[in-house]
């Protein structure tokens, strides 16, 4: 066999791997390792996240949402999970999807794999327990994430995602800041960060309507995660 035949398959057999270990039902989902941040797309869709959640102001943020009939994935931290399950239920009922934010909030990059996998598949377990669902996305606690962690995610079936518009409401900069920081960032495809639990949350539960109301005038959808990777976008109903 030539070098170059050997190469080859090399790299069939690397890509059949790849394939094979790729995340449950994520449509989209690129090679193990990939951390997603925004959807590559002309149209206006965009997806919002709250993270750091179950907290009080989870309940609120819902019912939020309902009013203006959209849609939101929560990046839950497991041992609040276990907290208030009831919360989770909630999320899951109303339609919204729940994402994996590790179990105790921690920089995995200082943890070792067998620390890491634990912070992973522990959350899964209590949103599991919680709600009947397991998680398909996770996001790094302050975006920490480089490839070991990224495969590792995949190796137990979540899809790593940061974020494309951060208006960094958790700093508590005022209402109005927060929502100018938002449409000024937004792109089609974008993925919002918001907060919905890890201290005082007042100011995202002001300005998330006015985000919404804005950005639904200018023509945006808005998405789960999963509906924004790997499903068409709806039609929003008339208002
Ligand atoms: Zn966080």
């Amino acid at each position: 066999m030539t070098e170059k035949f050997i190469h080859l398959i090399a790299a069939v057999l690397l890509v059949a791997v790849c394939i094979q270990s790729r995340p449950r039902d994520v449509a989209g989902a690129g090679i193990p390792g990939s951390v997603f941040t925004s959807k590559a797309t002309q149209q206006r869709v965009v997806a919002l996240t709250f993270d750091d959640g179950p907290s009080l102001y989870t309940r609120p943020v819902l019912q939020i949402l309902r009013i203006h009939r959209v849609h939101a994935t929560f990046f839950v931290i497991g041992r609040q999970v276990a907290r208030d399950p009831a919360a989770v239920r909630a999320v899951v009922a109303a339609g919204d999807e729940i994402g994996n934010h590790t179990y105790t909030h921690t920089d995995l990059e200082f943890l070792n794999e067998a620390a890491d996998a634990a912070e992973l598949t522990r959350t899964d377990a209590a949103v599991e327990a919680a709600s009947g669902t397991i998680p398909l996305w996770f996001r790094p606690p302050y975006g920490a994430i480089d490839g070991r962690i990224a495969r590792l995610a995949a190796s137990v079936g979540l899809q790593p995602i940061t974020w494309s518009v951060d208006p960094a409401d958790w700093s508590l900069p005022g209402t109005s800041l927060i929502v100018s920081r938002v449409l000024l960032q937004v792109r089609p495809g974008g993925v919002i960060l918001l907060h919905d639990g890890g201290g005082n949350r007042s100011e995202t539960l002001a300005a998330l309507p006015s985000i919404v109301e804005i950005l639904q005038a200018r023509g945006y959808h808005f998405l789960t995660l999963s509906e924004l990777f790997g499903a068409v976008p709806m039609p929003v109903p008339p208002r």
